[in-house]
Formats: C-alpha cells, sequence, structure tokens
C-alpha cells in the first residue's frame, strides 16, 4: 500500500497563496520600515531566501513550481 508512505503535501496553489500573503506582508513592512533602498534589497534577497527554503521543505521548487521529485533545475 503506496498510502502508508505518503506524505502530506500542501497543493503548489496553497503555497503560492501564503507565498503572496508573506510577500505583501513582507512589503507592508518594508513600507513602513522607511529603509534605505540597499537595506531594502538585502531584506528582500534574504526574504527570497526563505522562501525558496519554504517551498523545498514543502515538497516544491520555488524556480520551476513543481515537485521536487519532477523538477530539473540545477
Ligand atoms: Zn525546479
Amino acid at each position: 500500500m503506496s498510502e502508508q508512505n505518503a506524505v502530506v503535501r500542501p497543493t503548489i496553489f496553497e503555497l503560492l497563496s501564503g507565498y503572496r500573503r508573506s510577500f505583501e506582508a513582507m512589503q507592508a513592512w518594508l513600507d513602513e520600515a522607511g529603509l534605505a533602498a540597499d537595506e531594502r534589497a538585502g531584506i528582500a534577497d534574504a526574504w527570497q531566501a526563505e522562501m525558496e527554503a519554504w517551498f523545498r521543505e514543502r515538497g516544491y521548487c520555488f524556480v520551476c513550481h513543481r515537485p521536487v521529485e519532477r523538477c530539473s533545475c540545477s
């Protein structure tokens, strides 16, 4: 029975809507924080790296949105 080993995985649509919420929250925070452009870019980069890890932990590739086992990104 393959059911036994099935991992509960969110759909890519759930991940993408979570991503969008996180992006909006990050943008709103940056707008309020009044940071310089280079500081904003640094925080946006760090956030992006976090999102890549977040997607991977849930079984998806951040770049192509495929399940990791079907991803052919480097
Ligand atoms: Zn990929």
